[in-house]
């Protein structure tokens, strides 16, 4: 890097992590760039060796944290590594407080490499009842054919833990907020209950905890800092944030991080370098003022619904009433220390039977579609546009309609993820569209 490295150097005492987001780590070693002000885009799937030696050298630093983890490093082939990843991870690990980060092609490929790692034929994985549609289908579709199980357990509680973990559990799964109902999990009191488990296992048969913090972003929530052995996000939500690239992290301690570079290696989900570029360029600076305006707009939002006659219930952590609002409090902070409840809201609208309401969600969903500017019905979250889906016919489809309720899903429950707009906008469309029903 330039001969200034000494000056710029991020000083985290100083200077806010809102400004630290905007210029990373503001040294690496990953690319030399110095006379760039944005880091430019590395298109190249492979790389100059000059010598025999040198790539001999780059095999041998591949996946050798513990030996040439400081090294500044020999790109080799895009699967192995590349620059814009490089430093996109660099800077995704300090957001989150974690010691090293891998990027994948998208949060499944991230779940799919975490939990790959960390479990054989024969193991156990706990997690809460109310995950992702397609977390759940892996778990239940594929992961058996390797006679890899999973308990699902209501971890809002968390005395269901200690009936559920078994000598075969290698692994606590979940997300706080859940998607889509935002169940809220003490993910403190987690780790005390299973740090106390592991002192009586060997290292290598230890439970580890990990948090797919997707819904909250780095900006409202630190898991590692809580106690959680990994976090994993799919970059194509908030961190991302503008709806155009796919993607997923795995976070956590440098240990993990050679065998997290095999898989990725050998199993193949790696990140695009343009993707990469994006979410290093547009996504992770802008996050803080994304989040911080989205909030406040989902605050809004369910204060708005929560008093509304044809509502039936509103889910959001910011709202005092919602049952997880004690510990969304304590949990969900951002980096400047301010309460931070996320960007998404679930609710659901009345009807005298759970068939009804469901039909009456139906019949509001399709009005949003045809006549609201502001809300869009699809999938995803965390971008510019506010987006409303159902989650028991469409990201939560692969949950059959007797088993929703066991799943934390209202059959008509309505999930809707703020955008950018101006919040009033917002409002006026909701309450149009509720005004039809
Ligand atoms: C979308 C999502 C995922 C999967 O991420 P992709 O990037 O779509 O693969 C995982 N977890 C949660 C909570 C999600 O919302």
């Amino acid at each position: 890097m330039s001969d200034n490295k000494e000056k710029k150097t991020s000083n985290e005492e100083k200077y806010s992590m809102e400004t630290h987001i905007i210029y990373g780590k503001n040294e690496t070693n990953k690319w030399d760039y110095s006379h760039h002000v944005t880091a430019p885009i590395s298109s190249s799937t492979t790389f100059r060796l000059d010598s025999v030696e040198r790539g001999a050298a780059g095999f041998m630093q591949f996946a050798n944290t513990t030996e040439h983890g400081d090294e500044a490093p020999i790109f080799i082939y895009d699967r192995l590594g590349e620059p814009n990843k490089d430093m996109l991870e660099e800077n995704l690990a300090y957001a989150e407080k974690g010691e090293m980060a891998l990027s994948f092609s998208s949060g499944m490929g991230a779940i799919s490499a975490v939990l790959g790692i960390l479990t054989s034929t024969g193991d156990d994985i706990v997690t809460h009842n109310t995950l992702y549609g397609c977390t759940i289908s892996l778990l239940m579709n594929w992961y058996p054919k390797y006679q890899i199980s999973n308990t699902p357990v209501d971890l809002t509680n968390v005395d269901n833990l200690l009936d559920a973990v078994t000598e075969k559990t290698k692994v606590i799964y979940l997300e706080t907020p859940a998607n889509p109902n935002l169940d809220v999990i003490d993910i403190q009191k987690i780790a005390e209950i299973i740090d106390k488990i592991n002192q009586n296992r060997e290292p290598a048969n230890r439970i580890n905890i990990v948090v797919d913090n997707t819904f909250a972003t780095s900006f409202c929530q630190r898991p590692i800092t809580l106690g959680a052995d990994f976090v994993i996000h799919s970059l194509t939500k908030g961190i991302g944030g503008f709806g155009t690239d796919m993607g997923g992290v795995v976070v956590g301690r440098k240990e993990f991080r050679d065998r997290l570079l095999l898989y990725r290696k050998d199993f193949g989900a790696v990140l695009g370098t343009k993707s990469a570029w994006a979410i290093l360029t547009y996504g992770l600076p802008t996050l803080p003022l994304r989040q911080r305006h989205q909030i406040q707009t989902a605050k809004l939002v369910s204060d708005f619904l929560e008093k509304h006659p044809k509502v039936e219930f509103v889910n959001y952590p910011g709202l005092a009433s919602f049952k997880g609002y004690e510990l969304a409090k304590k949990q969900m902070i951002d980096f400047n220390g301010n309460f931070a409840p996320g960007s998404l809201v679930y609710f659901g609208l009345k009807g005298s039977t759970p068939e009804e309401s469901k039909n009456i969600g139906g019949k509001f969903m399709d009005y949003v579609a045809d006549n609201s500017y502001t809300m869009t019905l699809a999938v995803s979250l965390g971008h510019t546009r506010t987006l409303i889906e159902h989650p028991a016919s469409m990201t939560h489809s692969v949950v059959p309609a007797d088993k929703l309720h066991e799943r934390g899903l209202h059959p008509g429950g309505v999930r809707l993820a703020l955008g950018l707009e101006n919040p009033d906008d917002i409002l006026l469309d909701l309450d149009e569209a509720l005004k039809q029903l």
